[in-house]
């Protein structure tokens, strides 16, 4: 552990030392991270300032900084750097080092590290009950409870498991790759947390037991490929676990935007259509950092009768909901804010539903769409296809 004492012009070698931060001695101060920032104007610093006060060896004040606990991780600044800086991957960094070096963290965050290590999962629930969302199936529907092996492996999420608002999406997914034949199983109460978001709270020494089981589970499983509704297990899966293994995977991942513009386009699926007008809110973790625009885009244009309009801001550009970085259990009021932004901008497009293909993105904006009132109705993909498969 790094001595609570070091010099404050450390921290700019430390910074420099962690993936993304090499470039930060490279800023020219433009701004722009700043301007596109969608926590900044709760933030004691911007994140233009906080690399200002790096560089002049202000180390300890940024340490303290409340910002670095208010960055979402939207990818957001990293994207549009003129200076290729890593940003956000450098805001994670200093999550690290100021818990490395002893500075107070987030009572929420020390919370969560400690349910997630103890309970497997972020909500503190007993584990074993992680399929409680599909109580409601119907008893041929749970055929995939019973497996202990199966060429699909679906893995849930602990948001999708334990927060009943979203129960729909894995209750959908579910219910679409049955009708489309899939022969798919879940790892039950052997699901761990994926990690992430320890990972972004910066514990990432944390994430490796968890990424060891479920590594073991699904190879136990002989799984050729992982399917999972949220954005943040899929960059987990697709990018750092291979990164934290230092091996490839031995099997494939994808998002389930991905996996149902397959089934899709191989004609799996029977679909009825859906007559209604929808936009498409991405995700970051999907986008912006996972680089997956055109599969859900797929999905929404494949749907019989449905009319597809884009948000202004879209693909790379899109606005963050406030759901990410751990952001909500450390000022809720953030989070509300942010999606309120996403939630208006939505309501110009004229849609009746705002999509998403994120359980977290859709918590935060059915959240801000009622508090808003915005008459649009919030849904995941999975729910979209899944409901053009019932008519
Ligand atoms: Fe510096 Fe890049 Fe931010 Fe501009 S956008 S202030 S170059 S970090
Ligand atoms: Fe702001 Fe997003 Fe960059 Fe974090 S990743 S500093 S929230 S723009």
């Amino acid at each position: 552990m790094t001595s609570p004492n070091r010099s404050n012009s450390d921290l700019l070698a430390e910074v420099t030392a962690t993936p993304g931060g090499e470039r930060v001695g490279t800023c020219y101060q433009c701004g722009t991270c700043s301007g596109s920032c969608p926590t900044a104007t709760a933030m004691d610093y911007t994140p233009r300032a906080l690399l200002h006060m790096i560089r002049l060896g202000m180390g300890e004040r940024v340490l303290h900084s409340r910002a670095i606990w208010l960055c979402t991780t939207c990818y957001s600044c990293t994207t549009r750097c003129p200076r290729e800086i890593g940003i956000t991957e450098t805001m994670v960094g200093l999550r690290s080092l100021a818990i490395a070096r002893g500075v107070p963290v987030p009572e929420n965050l020390v919370r969560l590290r400690d349910t997630v290590s103890t309970n497997y999962n972020i909500s503190g629930d007993d584990n074993a009950t992680r399929l409680i969302w599909s109580q409601n199936l119907d008893e041929e529907a749970l055929v995939f409870q019973q497996k202990r092996e199966a060429p699909v492996l679906f893995f849930v999420g602990c948001v999708a498991a334990f927060y009943p608002m979203v129960y729909g999406i894995p209750q959908a997914l579910a219910q679409v790759m049955l009708a489309a034949d899939v022969d798919f199983a879940t790892l039950g109460g052997e699901e761990w947390c994926c990690g992430y978001p320890l990972f972004s709270a910066g514990m990432e020494e944390q994430v490796v037991p968890l990424m060891k089981h479920n590594i073991e589970q699904v190879k136990a499983m002989g799984a050729k490929t992982v399917v999972t509704t949220c954005p943040s297990c899929y960059h987990t899966w697709e990018h750092i676990y291979p990164r934290l293994a230092s091996s490839p995977l031995g099997f494939e991942v994808l998002h389930a935007s991905q996996f149902l513009a397959q089934l899709m386009q191989g004609g799996k699926l029977k679909l009825k259509g859906v007559e209604d007008t929808a936009t498409y809110h991405d995700p970051c973790d999907l986008g912006r950092k996972s680089g997956v625009y055109d599969a859900p885009r797929q999905v929404i244009e494949g749907i019989p009768g449905l009319e597809f309009i884009e948000f202004e801001s879209n693909r790379e550009h899109a606005l963050c909901c406030g759901g990410g970085g751990d952001v909500q259990i450390v000022d809720e009021s953030v989070t509300a804010a942010v999606a309120a932004r996403r939630v208006q901008q939505a309501r110009k497009t004229g849609a009746r539903i705002l999509l998403s293909a994120c359980q977290q993105c859709k918590r935060t904006l059915m959240t801000a769409a009622r508090k808003e009132k915005v008459r649009v109705r919030v849904m995941d993909i999975a729910e979209l296809v899944w409901r053009a498969v019932e008519g």
